[in-house]
């Protein structure tokens, strides 16, 4: 049903809803609809009044329905009308509740309000990172720095996990500024950045420049670049930090990944021990690969093709001279089917090695041990970026190691937007991450605000330097 244009009287009201299919959620259909075509307030009031008269109350869901258009609309004194209402029938509401309150004032001149709001909802429970950032935000926009930085180290320590757009907001609202704390707050966010792989995105980019430039009194100067694969930065000829690990970072690495990944509950969740024991002895028998593939991943690359297809075609990509393949497969990949053919199949083994785990077993942890066994050298391919081990990983020192390992050792495969061509995009000389030498910051970030592919490392560079 078409929301009507202006405010209806009771009676407008009653024919309307006799007239519809099923009068029983006419309310709730009606105000939905009108924050779908963000009707005028004044006719959710009527609608509000009309229903307040017939049943004596307004429910809960209306309320926030009715909140809801009005946060749409920054109608402000509403809003507040609304809370007022609501605190006064119900105890505590839902955090949804919160967050349209938070959300609705924080915009407003009364965004001190939404602070209230926020220290009463700590009390009951712990508040959305939305509600955070727009109190965060409102903070920042209301130059009051030091509120927003309590707010944002308030979230971090209930695990929340701030949105680039928060973080943006930061270098935004303290440009131009001259406070060395508030400076070092900023270095955090960057070396929070490098710490978990984030890329800025262009916007985010362009924030932290602006921000830098206008230190006072520091001369700082961003240039946008692209990185060689020497990895010299061609504005200031500085060498980016080298991707591979040295022998002790490397040995660390492979303990704790044996302990916390391969040996950790996690694995045996998903495959059992006799067969990731089988899958040991079998690697130790065949010892070193040079390289690791996730033959079921990649036998997914062109959805047209046949799986055992794709996957032919990869390790003939990879497969030189002396090269030492080793593919992890599944036991379906040996049952003869429309993907996987056999007469493939055995000619792959001929140019690999296979290990077929059970159907349902995670690769993962195979892959991991087998390239970390096979030595420094070893590289992997997969299109998953092995996202939840690093969340098993106990510590940040083996956290940056492993991400550092990946970016150096992960063949990212990914086929072109026609499917006709696969690449395969090699492992870099210099490590793509946020980094600093003091006078110089090397920033890389990403065109686009999402980028499809979470794995692909951006090649475009942000250069700050300090001019003496
Ligand atoms: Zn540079």
């Amino acid at each position: 049903v078409q929301p009507p244009e202006k405010p209806l009287q009771t009676e407008e009201w009653k024919r309307l809803q006799e007239n519809f299919q099923s009068p029983e959620i006419f309310e709730e259909v009606m105000l939905n609809n009108m924050i779908k075509c963000n009707s005028r307030v004044d006719v959710a009031k009527s609608l509000l009044t009309y229903v307040a008269k017939s049943d004596g109350d307004i429910g809960y869901t209306l309320l926030i329905k009715y909140l809801a258009l009005c946060v749409q609309q920054q109608k402000t004194s509403e809003i507040c009308d609304v809370y007022d209402i609501m605190k006064m029938r119900f105890k505590t509401l839902e955090s949804g509740a919160y967050n349209l309150f938070i959300r609705g004032l924080s915009n407003s001149d009364k965004w001190r309000m939404a602070l209230t709001i926020l220290e009463d909802v700590k009390k009951v429970m712990t508040p959305s990172r939305t509600s955070y950032e727009s109190c965060i935000k409102a903070a920042g926009r209301h130059q009051e720095i030091n509120v927003a930085r309590e707010l944002y180290h308030d979230m971090l320590a209930k695990d929340l996990v701030p949105t680039l757009d928060v973080l943006q907001a930061f270098f935004d609202f303290s440009r131009g500024m001259k406070d060395a704390e508030l400076k070092q707050e900023l270095f955090g966010i960057l070396s929070y950045l490098r710490d978990n792989q984030i890329y800025p995105h262009r916007m985010f980019m362009r924030s932290i420049k602006l921000w830098f430039e206008s230190i006072p009194g520091e001369n700082w100067r961003g240039h946008l670049t692209n990185i060689k694969h020497s990895g010299q930065c061609p504005v200031c000829h500085h060498q980016l930090e080298d991707s591979n690990l040295t022998e002790e970072e490397y040995r660390i690495l492979k303990e704790r990944i044996t302990t916390d990944v391969i040996h950790g509950r996690d694995t045996f969740r998903k495959t059992s021990p006799q067969e990731f024991e089988a899958f040991q002895a079998f690697v130790e028998d065949r010892l070193p690969f040079d390289i690791v593939i996730d033959g079921l991943n990649v036998s997914h690359i062109k959805p047209k093709k046949m799986h055992c297809e794709n996957l032919f075609h990869a390790i003939n990509c990879l497969a030189k001279e002396n090269v030492r393949l080793l593919v992890l497969g599944r036991k379906h990949m040996l049952i003869n089917s429309s993907n996987w053919k056999q007469e493939v199949m055995k000619e792959m083994q001929n140019k690999a090695d296979f290990f077929f785990a059970e159907n349902i077993s995670e690769d993962d942890a195979f892959l991991l041990y087998a390239t970390l066994r096979s030595g420094k050298h070893c590289r992997f391919v997969t299109r998953d970026f092995l996202r939840d081990h690093k969340a098993c990983l106990s510590d940040s020192l083996t956290r940056h190691l492993f991400r550092k390992w990946q970016r150096g050792h992960q063949i990212v495969v990914s086929s072109s937007a026609e499917g006709k061509h696969i690449d395969f995009l090699p492992a870099f000389n210099y490590d793509c991450v946020v980094q600093t030498t003091g006078d110089t910051w090397h920033i890389p970030y990403k065109d686009m605000f999402e980028e499809k592919y979470s794995y692909q490392v951006p090649r475009k560079w942000l250069c700050l330097q300090q001019k003496q």
